[in-house]
């Protein structure tokens, strides 16, 4: 079993009741010194049913990468569809400690010169590849991992069933500024 199958994400699944991640832009040392005193942003929507209201709904703790401790997570409850959802920092796909931007960076790696990065474990990486060899296949394996990344998709992840992501703010633009590869002429 790898590092990532380890995160502890099923345990909040709850049986019957939707639960979808609100990505949001905090900032995770913060988190860790606040706890559960940390003062979230209130998302505006449920992305769930894009209702306009969602109320505070208890916390979870999970993992992530450079924090030494596993950090609260705010929940929120829809009372239009009965929802709830975990928020998380918009740097972490859901099911992963390491931050996209690394786990895109591996990818790159892989693709551009065939190696793992050397500061993260083979296991790892190995992961996230075949993650990304899922996602190539359900979408087509012609799609390189730029295109796929603007499409809002977790192009690492081994879910059948939370594979795109719902931004109910804005898409976090500045964690995929990369560069396309240049090709000569
Ligand atoms: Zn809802």
């Amino acid at each position: 079993m790898t590092a990532e199958l380890e995160a502890p994400v099923i345990p909040t699944t709850i049986p019957g009741v939707t639960t979808l991640i609100v990505y949001l832009s905090v900032d995770c040392s913060k988190i860790s010194s606040a706890g559960k005193a940390f003062r979230w942003p209130r998302p505006s929507q449920c992305p769930n049913c894009w209702g306009l209201r969602l109320w505070g709904h208890g916390y979870v703790s999970r993992y992530f990468d450079g924090q030494p401790k596993m950090l609260w997570m705010k929940r929120w409850r829809c009372p239009e569809c009965a929802a709830v959802h975990t928020s998380r920092p918009i740097e972490y796909w859901r099911g992963f400690w390491a931050q996209a931007a690394t786990i895109y960076a591996s990818l790159r790696e892989r693709i551009e010169n065939r190696r793992w990065l050397q500061e993260l474990s083979r296991q790892r990486q190995e992961y996230w590849w075949k993650g990304f060899g899922i996602t190539q296949f359900v979408r087509g394996a012609h799609v390189d991992v730029e295109s796929l990344l603007n499409s809002h998709l977790i192009v690492a992840t081994h879910s059948l069933h939370y594979r795109e992501i719902r931004y109910v703010e804005e898409p976090p633009h500045r964690i995929f500024a990369f560069t396309p590869p240049v090709r000569a002429p």
